[in-house]
């Protein structure tokens, strides 16, 4: 049967040149909520509450090459635009049920991801108790760099994770400091959904979110990774 209207396009995202390259076809991405404890406190909680998440679209990434700055646009119906620096992790091969223990062999890369998410509209929602889908889901909301197989940088357990914004430091935090691991996250996440290939994990952002603005530019570092470097228009 021909579909009845073009079908949107498969959205890829690319493998560091220098490790191979290609595009790794994305499925889902997955986000995990408040994962480092000083950002649980500076968003008003603490202590280690069970792993939370939300989804963002595929199409919402926005790839920038190394070395490039990518470009965002400041989004519709906010005035208080965030930055969260984050590890993303790519699986490579699903599961359901899947142990901590034997998590990390369903990781096929990782890169450095920037969940941008209107505060404003996030915390209106909470208040309400509705979805945070505008707040987190939107357009161009998923800034990712180039994805390294974890074959090159081997299983990302510790290094300093940062965000600058116009060259000043506002995030910082460690790896090691995950509230729950990686291979803790994708235990859970695949209790509560069919793990699959092409599925993207923003793993928790450390403390120092804050704003943006029009001409901001954001470098998000995380070590074994290229540097992520993306504009505000
Ligand atoms: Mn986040």
């Amino acid at each position: 049967m021909n579909y009845v209207i073009t079908p949107p396009a498969q959205v890829g995202i690319p493998v560091l040149p220098a490790a191979g390259g290609g595009l790794f076809p994305v499925h889902r991405i997955y986000c995990v909520g408040r994962n480092y404890a000083e950002h649980a406190q500076e968003m008003g909680f603490t202590g280690r509450e069970p792993p939370f998440f939300f989804l963002k679209p595929a199409d919402a990434l926005v790839p920038v090459a190394e070395g490039e700055t990518g470009v965002i646009d400041y989004p519709t119906l906010t005035a208080n635009f965030h930055h969260e620096i984050e590890l993303v992790v790519a699986i490579g091969q699903g599961g359901r049920d899947i142990p901590a223990a034997k998590a990390a062999e369903h990781i096929w890369g990782y890169a450095t991801g920037l969940d941008m998410t209107r505060r404003d509209l996030q915390g209106e929602m909470k208040k309400l108790g509705r979805p945070w889908c505008i707040g987190k889901a939107f357009d161009q909301s998923a800034p990712i760099g180039p994805l390294v197989p974890k074959s090159r940088t081997g299983e990302l357990l510790k290094g300093a994770i940062t965000l600058g914004v116009n060259g000043q430091t506002r995030q910082k935090g460690d790896l090691a400091e995950l509230i729950w691991s990686v291979n803790e996250t994708i235990e859970q996440l695949s209790r509560a959904w069919l793990l699959q290939p092409g599925d993207l994990i923003f793993t928790g952002t450390p403390a120092g979110v804050g704003a943006v603005v029009r001409g901001d530019v954001m470098e998000g570092n995380i070590a074994g990774l290229p540097t992520l470097r993306v504009a505000v228009r």
